[in-house]
């Protein structure tokens, strides 16, 4: 059968399961893309630290953060979601000169596409502590 679209499962931010945990927040705008969020070397240790929140968080391609992300499916090769995922790095003008930090982040984009891949459309994930986890939907709870 001829290929008829691009389309691939990678996480966005979405709203649900917001508040199942009491430090949850959301402020990336439904359905954009997220990916790893820099964390601050203070806050390594604790994901649920009260100041920033950074290690709790999904960063939003195009800025801002939220606790919660859902499986989706996005009208992009994987090879554009790769491209996206490295340019709109918050660091992308130091490892245009890097090849290995380039490497890194393109790692990164591929360890979240495949976390994607491997479960169903409208999962819900967390991202704490550099770990992806899921949230039971119909529970409603964690
Ligand atoms: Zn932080």
């Amino acid at each position: 059968m001829p290929e008829t679209t691009n389309k691939i499962k990678a996480l966005v931010s979405t709203k649900l399961t917001q508040g199942y945990r009491k430090n949850d927040f959301c402020y990336v705008p439904e359905n954009e893309l997220v990916r790893r969020a820099f964390v601050c070397e203070k806050h390594m240790e604790d994901p649920d630290e009260e100041t920033c929140g950074c290690n709790r968080a999904f960063e939003g391609i195009r800025g801002y953060s939220t606790t919660t992300a859902k499986v989706a499916f996005v009208d992009m090769t994987r090879e554009q979601y790769i491209d996206e995922y490295v340019k709109t790095n918050p660091f992308a003008a130091f490892y245009e000169k890097d090849e290995d930090y380039r490497k890194e982040i393109e790692e990164d984009a591929k360890w979240f596409l495949k976390a994607a891949d491997s479960f169903e459309i409208g999962t819900v994930f967390e991202f704490r502590a550099g770990k992806f986890d899921v949230r039971d939907v119909e529970k409603g709870k964690l």
